[in-house]
C-alpha cells in the first residue's frame, strides 16, 4: 500500500460497553444535519412535543427530517454552532418535561412481514425516520438505497472498518448489536434486490470478528472479511478497490459500479426504524482522547456536548481542543455548547500540550510525503500551492475534486501545512 499507516488510540474505548447517557435538560436539534439544504421547522415556540415527533422537514429531494429526542416544550428557535458545516445554523431548543411521552407515528413492521413489504414502503420508513449516513457523510439513506433502475446492485458492502484513529462507536455496535445489524442488512437486501453481502472489518477488532462470523457466517451469499485495512480504506471507493480490485473512476458513484457501501451505525438505525418504529433520535458516540475513562455513550441527538464533559467530571480549564467526528475527517469545535448531531460519531478531547493548535506551520521542505501518502494518487502540495495563488483552474487540472478528504496529507506533513482542509474547501 502506498499510504501511511495511522496509529489507533482505541485500547480502552473499544473494550468499554455502550452506556446510556441521561437525557438533556434542554435539547438543541439542528436543522441542517444532512448533506443538502436546511429544513424548515414544523413547530413554533410554545408548542409541546413528544419523543420522536417530527419537528422539521423539507420538500427538497435530498433532505431528511429531524425529530424531537425528548418530550417537552419548544422554548426557542435560534442559531447554534453546527460541526457538520463548521458554522452556525438554525436549531430548535426543547425544554425537557421529564415525562418521556412518545410519538407513535412511525409504524414498524415485524420481521415476518419483511418478505412481503414493498421496497418503496421500506424506503419510506427510512426517510420518515430521518436516517442519514452516520459514518460522517450525512447523505440521506433513502436516496442512497434507491439508485437508478439501470444500475442493478450486485454487492452490498457493510463498512465495518471504522478507521478513524480514536473512534470506537461502530466497533461496540458490531459487538453488542450484531443481531440487529443482521436485521438491518436484511432490510437493505430486500430493498436492493438481494445483492451479495460483504462485511468488511479489521483483524484488530478482536472481539467483533468472532461475533460477526457467528451471526453472519451462515447467511447465504454473505462473506465476512477481516483484513488489515488501513485508515484510508474506510472510504467507499478505496474499500471497493481493496475488496474487489476495481477502481471507481472519480466521476462515478459506487452504485454505478453495482455496489452500495453502508456504514454500521446507519444499518443499526435502519433496523431500529423498520422493526421498532424508532426515528433517529440517538446515536452511539465514542468519548475518547485525553479523558480519564474513554467510553462509548448512547446519546440523544441534541444533547449539548458540554453536558458530556460535565457529567464525566472533566475540568474544562484543562481542555484545549475538542474534535467532533474523528481526528482525521472531523472538526475542532469552537464551543462545547454545540449539540450532538446525527453525524457526531465521536467527541475527542485534547489537553493544552497536545492540541494541534500548538503545532506551528512552517515552509514546505519538499519531502514529498504528502504525495506518496495520498490514497487516491493526488499531489496535495501542488494543489495546495495552486489554491493559495489562487489559480483554481490549475487546482482543477490537478484533480482537487477527486480528494476524498481523508486528511492523510496533513497528518504526514512535517511542516504542518493544512493541505487537506484547503483542498476540501476548494472542491
Ligand atoms: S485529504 Fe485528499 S489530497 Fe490529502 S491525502 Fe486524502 S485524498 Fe489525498
Ligand atoms: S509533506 Fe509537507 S513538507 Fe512534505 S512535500 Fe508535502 S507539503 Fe511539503
Amino acid at each position: 500500500m502506498p499510504y501511511e499507516h495511522i496509529k489507533e488510540v482505541k485500547d480502552q474505548a473499544r473494550i468499554t460497553p455502550i452506556e446510556t447517557f441521561p437525557d438533556p435538560k434542554t435539547a438543541i436539534v439542528i436543522l441542517n444535519q444532512h448533506s443538502g439544504k436546511p429544513l424548515s421547522p414544523l413547530v413554533a415556540v410554545g408548542d409541546s412535543v413528544t419523543v420522536g415527533q417530527k419537528i422539521a422537514d423539507s420538500k427538497e429531494r435530498i433532505s431528511s427530517p429531524v425529530h424531537s429526542p425528548i418530550s417537552g416544550e419548544v422554548i426557542k428557535i435560534g442559531n447554534i454552532y453546527n460541526h457538520c458545516i463548521e458554522t452556525f445554523s438554525e436549531a430548535i431548543y426543547i425544554e425537557n418535561d421529564g415525562k418521556k411521552t412518545k410519538d407513535k407515528s412511525l409504524l414498524p413492521i415485524s420481521e415476518s412481514e419483511l418478505g412481503k413489504t414493498k421496497s418503496a414502503d421500506l424506503l419510506n420508513i427510512i426517510h420518515e425516520a430521518g436516517i442519514i449516513g452516520l459514518g460522517g457523510a450525512g447523505f440521506p439513506t433513502h436516496i442512497k438505497l434507491a439508485p437508478p433502475a439501470d444500475f442493478p446492485i450486485k454487492n452490498l458492502v457493510v463498512n465495518a472498518t471504522e478507521g478513524e484513529p480514536y473512534d470506537t462507536a461502530d466497533e461496540r455496535l458490531l459487538i453488542e448489536k450484531t443481531a440487529n445489524l443482521l436485521r438491518g442488512v436484511n432490510v437493505i437486501k430486500k430493498i436492493l434486490g438481494n445483492p451479495k453481502v460483504t462485511i468488511a472489518t479489521k483483524v484488530s477488532k478482536a472481539a467483533a470478528v468472532p461475533k460477526l462470523q457467528e451471526v453472519f457466517g451462515n447467511e447465504p451469499d454473505t462473506t465476512v472479511v477481516a483484513g488489515h485495512f488501513k485508515y484510508q480504506q474506510g472510504d467507499a471507493s478505496v474499500l471497493q478497490k481493496a475488496l474487489f480490485g476495481y477502481e471507481t473512476p472519480p466521476t462515478k458513484r459506487s452504485y454505478e459500479m453495482g455496489c452500495i457501501v453502508q456504514n454500521v451505525a446507519t444499518i443499526n438505525a435502519i433496523a431500529n426504524a423498520v422493526f421498532e418504529g424508532e426515528p433517529l433520535i440517538s446515536r452511539v458516540v465514542a468519548f475518547n482522547g485525553e479523558v480519564a475513562q474513554p467510553k462509548n455513550l448512547l446519546v440523544k441527538i441534541g444533547t449539548p456536548i458540554s453536558d458530556i464533559f460535565s457529567q464525566n467530571n472533566l475540568d474544562m480549564t484543562d481542555v484545549r481542543q475538542v474534535v467532533v467526528g474523528g481526528v482525521m475527517m472531523g472538526h475542532a469545535i469552537p464551543t462545547t455548547e454545540a449539540p450532538i448531531t446525527k453525524r457526531s460519531s465521536s467527541i475527542i478531547s485534547f489537553s493544552e500540550s497536545n492540541a494541534k493548535k500548538e503545532q506551528k506551520q512552517t515552509a514546505c521542505i519538499h519531502c514529498s510525503k504528502c504525495i506518496s501518502a495520498c490514497p487516491v494518487k493526488l499531489h496535495p502540495i501542488l494543489i495546495y500551492n495552486a489554491i493559495m495563488k489562487p489559480d483554481m483552474e490549475k487546482a482543477e487540472k490537478l484533480w482537487n475534486k477527486d480528494c476524498i478528504g481523508c486528511g492523510t496529507c496533513s497528518y504526514v506533513c512535517p511542516s504542518r501545512i493544512p493541505l487537506a482542509s484547503a483542498i476540501m474547501a476548494s472542491r
